[in-house]
């Protein structure tokens, strides 16, 4: 474990069974320091339990690195369950997974992540008050995917103000891979402005909704890197920046919301070196945990959202001045900046 190219210093890894519904999942709490350790649920058919641990390792730093940049009084964890989230769900599993929660006695709380909706979290939160992202109750803040979204959206626009001077995106060509909640949301954004769509998805219902809506091209999933576009927007899943996709992609900009974006540290770099201008993922796609943290104040309020958007915007607006400035990848200041965060919070 502690040899694990993925463990960064983790205060926990928790590893939680039962056999009765098969619930088999992880629970990796990268830090506490800021507050108790916020991050989503990721349901996933991992072909094996090192893939999942790798997941719950890596998405768990991401997630101390997303809550610092986010300016939020939360740390970084994040649970994986390893199953099919089409076929392998039950109340019973969700009940197990709540208990499991529980048993960390609020150094951890989850929410919903790819797999994982709201009325499964609903059944979590039977049998544990460590939850948020529910659609019921006092300070029920429900799904985080449109404040995901509208972060990504206004982030692109940030973007864009740098690589072609101006934010507007009005006739910009941008090819979307992923158009689940996030992908879906943040398109109906982006043809609200006028932007001209490429969309991809394994999910052709998903498409089909998309287009319908925005008028969207739809290109097979794997053509998706190699379009005419200005910006690259991957709301799918995570290390689809590697050396395989880098090279095809023409686009002048990368802002998506998907998680771990980078195959490898190193492929910040190259990204830099081909001129491309990427928005740290774990920073423009903020918007969803500011949500979460709303409910678990206690209290949700939207104006504080949307305050709290409006810094994540001036951060991400910072990582890009700073790296440009100092001709350094985006992902190593944004990088800097979290770690700076976190240890300015850890008692000395
Ligand atoms: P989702 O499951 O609703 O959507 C993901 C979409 O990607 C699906 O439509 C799926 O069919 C599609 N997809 C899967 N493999 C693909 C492939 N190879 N090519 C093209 N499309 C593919 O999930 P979501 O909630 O929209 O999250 C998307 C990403 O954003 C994830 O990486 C997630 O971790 C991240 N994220 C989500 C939130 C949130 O608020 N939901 C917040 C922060 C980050």
């Amino acid at each position: 474990m502690f040899d694990h190219p993925s463990y960064d210093h983790h205060e926990g890894v928790h590893f939680f069974e039962d056999e009765a519904s098969g619930l088999r999942a992880i629970i990796a709490i990268h830090s506490t320091a800021r507050g108790p350790a916020a991050g989503g649920c990721r349901m996933w058919n991992y072909e094996t339990g090192e893939q999942a641990l790798r997941d719950a390792l890596r998405l768990s730093q991401g997630m101390s690195f997303k809550n610092a940049m986010a300016d939020l009084p939360l740390g970084g964890g994040k649970a994986v369950i390893w199953g099919n989230s089409k076929t392998d769900k039950s109340k019973a599993l969700f009940e197990a997974f709540g208990r499991a929660i529980e048993t960390l006695n609020g150094a951890y709380y989850t929410a919903e992540d790819v797999g994982i909706d709201t009325s499964d979290i609903g059944i979590v939160a039977s049998q544990t008050q460590y939850v948020a992202g529910l659609d019921t109750g006092a300070a029920a803040s429900g799904d985080p995917s449109p404040t995901t979204a509208l972060g990504i959206y206004r982030g692109i626009k940030a973007c864009a103000a740098r690589a072609f001077g101006s934010d507007e995106l009005k006739d910009r060509r941008i090819a979307v891979q992923g158009v689940g909640s996030v992908g879906g949301y943040l398109c109906d954004h982006l043809a609200e402005e006028g932007a001209k769509l490429i969309i991809a998805d394994i999910d052709q219902a998903e498409l089909e909704a998309v287009r319908s809506r925005t008028g969207a091209e739809i290109v097979a999933p794997a053509d998706i890197y190699d379009v005419e576009a200005d910006i690259f927007s991957p709301n799918a899943l995570g290390a689809i920046i590697n050396s395989e996709t880098l090279p095809r992609l023409k686009t002048k900009v990368i802002a998506g919301g998907a998680n771990n974006q980078l195959a490898t540290p190193e492929m910040g770099y190259a990204v830099k070196e081909r001129g491309i201008l990427y928005a740290p993922d774990y920073v423009i796609n903020g918007g969803g945990i500011i949500n979460v943290a709303a409910e678990i104040s206690g209290e949700y309020s939207r104006e504080w959202v949307i305050g709290k958007l409006d810094t994540l915007i001036d951060t991400l607006g910072r990582v890009l001045d700073e790296a440009l400035a100092g001709d350094e990848p985006t992902h190593l200041v944004a990088d800097r900046m979290a770690r700076d965060r976190i240890a300015a919070a850890k008692p000395t």
